[in-house]
């Protein structure tokens, strides 16, 4: 797509890693259709005036906040540690957060070596903790009210006690795989993260704003399709309360008659929520019978 290169939205997305597979695809589920550039660093939207710049998650906020980038797509452990940073620089316009995203999910916490006993915060009182998130770490004890030693590594936190370089750490964890084999175990969980896509503080131009507009519909319209089911049943019409009522995340379900049976109606909703197993037992229970649940594949509000 022909557009000046001022007026192209630019997202900055991590270029090999965790999120990659995920940021890409959601913008492709966005109707992206893109071509990779030869120095493999900035993919081309083909179809839309949309261009990913691929580069270290580090990067992304940085690049959002000096508005090189008009968005970005990075794990909240990243943006929330860069944002404290910005604060404690005097920046007073930051990146703004959109929304979080429903992949990366992952948790900072604390990994104590297995002879250490832990019994909350209290703990962590005046020992010396490794970390690659200082800020975030040292905004979390000072929160509690606690003095310790906060130890920035750049990477490879988890032999620091090993090395005798601290006393435990403060790392991203999912399985907790990686602190059991250095003989630590997860104590205690100070951030939930998640991927979470930013936006530049600098108001967006004219010739920009009504495709950001567009798109950031459709990544709002992506999620919320994820999450959603279409579920279809046939319910006693004496019921018909109770079975709405069990619906998850459902408004104004569609109630049809059924030919030829007067005590049953056809019920279609949108649940804007997953249904589950146990949900449809429920139903059951509540006289529900020939139930159908659908994927959606596009939702516009
Ligand atoms: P880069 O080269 O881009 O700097 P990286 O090694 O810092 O890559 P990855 O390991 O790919 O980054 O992780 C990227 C993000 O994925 C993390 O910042 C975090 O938000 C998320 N993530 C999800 N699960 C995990 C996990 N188990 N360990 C680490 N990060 C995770
Ligand atoms: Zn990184």
């Amino acid at each position: 797509m022909q557009t000046k290169q001022d007026a192209r939205i630019k997202i900055a997305v991590q270029k090999s890693g965790r999120l990659t597979e995920h940021s890409m695809e959601l913008l492709v589920r966005c109707g992206l259709s893109y071509s990779r550039g030869k120095d493999r660093l900035i993919c081309y939207g083909e179809n839309m005036p949309v261009d990913v710049l691929l580069v270290r998650d580090d990067d992304i906020p940085g690049l959002v906040q000096e508005n090189i980038c008009d968005l970005g797509i990075a794990g909240l452990n990243i943006i929330e540690e860069r944002r404290l940073e910005l604060i404690e620089r005097g920046e007073t316009k930051l990146f703004e957060q959109v929304s979080v995203l429903d992949f990366g999910q992952c948790r900072l916490s604390f990994g104590v070596p297995e002879d250490m006993p832990f019994d909350g915060p209290e703990s962590l009182r005046g020992t010396r903790i490794a970390t690659t998130y200082p800020r975030i770490v040292k905004d979390y004890l000072q929160r509690n009210g606690i003095e310790a030693k906060v130890v920035e590594f750049s990477g490879a936190v988890e032999i620091a006690p090993s090395l005798g370089k601290a006393d435990l750490v403060c790392d991203l964890v999912s399985s907790g795989e990686t602190l059991r084999a250095h003989q630590m175990y997860e104590a205690l969980t100070i951030l939930e993260s998640r991927a979470a896509l930013i936006r530049t503080p600098v108001e967006i131009p004219p010739e920009k704003a009504q495709w950001m507009k567009r798109l950031l519909m459709r990544i709002e319209g992506v999620l919320q399709v994820r999450e959603s089911k279409y579920i279809m049943l046939h319910a006693p019409r004496a019921r018909l309360k109770e079975i709405t009522a069990l619906l998850p995340g459902s408004e104004a379900p569609t109630i049809m008659p059924l030919e030829g049976r007067d005590d049953k109606v056809a019920v279609h909703a949108v649940c804007r929520e997953n249904v589950f197993w146990e949900t449809l037992e429920k139903l059951k229970e509540a006289g529900a019978s020939s139930m159908l649940v659908l994927p959606v594949e596009k939702m516009l509000a």
